[in-house]
């Protein structure tokens, strides 16, 4: 493998890809080919062998509730080498459906609870009297986002030592309708609910290209 070819994990791309979120690895592609990179995307689908240890950016779109019902039962085969991934402080970006599974579980709509990989502690549930759905704009560390959201789970930490949220909210819901924060930062791991999709802003972008880029380095020379 060639030292400026960029792996990436798209895991079930072909599952977990709603309202445009493919476009977050288009974004990440672009910039890394400006910098003289290649990228590799490996669709990581049902029965699919996954190690981690291989990539240097792990990408997990959002998702329907029967989606994710489908995709939970495979995922978990690949607890352990995700988790170990994220605690080495590696890069991944999880949105909406993706993120929810993350976490411990989620009840949806039809009270189905669906059990998530259990690696972040937080936990989504259904709600009917609030789908969020609009505009979304939030402060960052590296500035003010704007995208769109678009889900009825509603997100709450269990562990708010752990875990801290990605923005804070300006405009739109985020995580759930009380806590007026958008996703979750947790070590080089952001979970959120941005569609848009949400690399198209390129501050939050070109931070996740610089951390792909440190890990690409270590994995290599390791
Ligand atoms: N099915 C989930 C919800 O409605 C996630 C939706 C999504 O990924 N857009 O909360």
């Amino acid at each position: 493998m060639a030292d400026n070819v960029i792996k990436i994990a798209y895991l079930y791309e072909d599952l977990m890809n709603t309202y445009g979120d493919s476009g977050d690895v288009k974004v990440l592609k672009y910039l890394l080919k400006k910098k003289n990179y290649e990228t590799q995307v490996d669709n990581i689908s049902l029965d699919h062998e996954f190690d981690a240890d291989d990539y240097d950016f792990v990408f997990f779109g959002g998702g329907q509730d029967f989606e994710q019902t489908v995709v939970a039962k495979d995922l978990i085969r690949h607890k352990n080498t995700i988790e170990n991934y994220v605690n080495n402080g590696n890069p991944m970006l999880c949105i909406c459906g993706g993120y929810q599974l993350m976490g411990d579980y989620y009840k949806t709509n039809s009270g189905v609870t669906i059990k998530g990989l259990g690696i972040l502690p937080l936990h989504t549930i259904f709600k009917s009297d609030k789908r969020m759905i609009g505009d979304t704009k939030y402060m960052t560390e590296w500035g003010e986002v704007t995208a769109f959201e678009n889900h009825s789970g509603q997100t709450y930490f269990d562990d708010t030592n752990k875990l801290h949220p990605f923005g804070q909210m300006i405009e739109g819901y985020g995580n759930n309708p009380q806590d007026k924060e958008e996703g979750l930062r947790y070590k080089n791991l952001i979970g959120s609910y941005s569609h848009g999709p949400l690399l198209k802003n390129v501050n939050v972008a070109n931070a996740i290209v610089k951390m792909i880029l440190q890990r690409h380095e270590e994995r290599v020379n390791a």
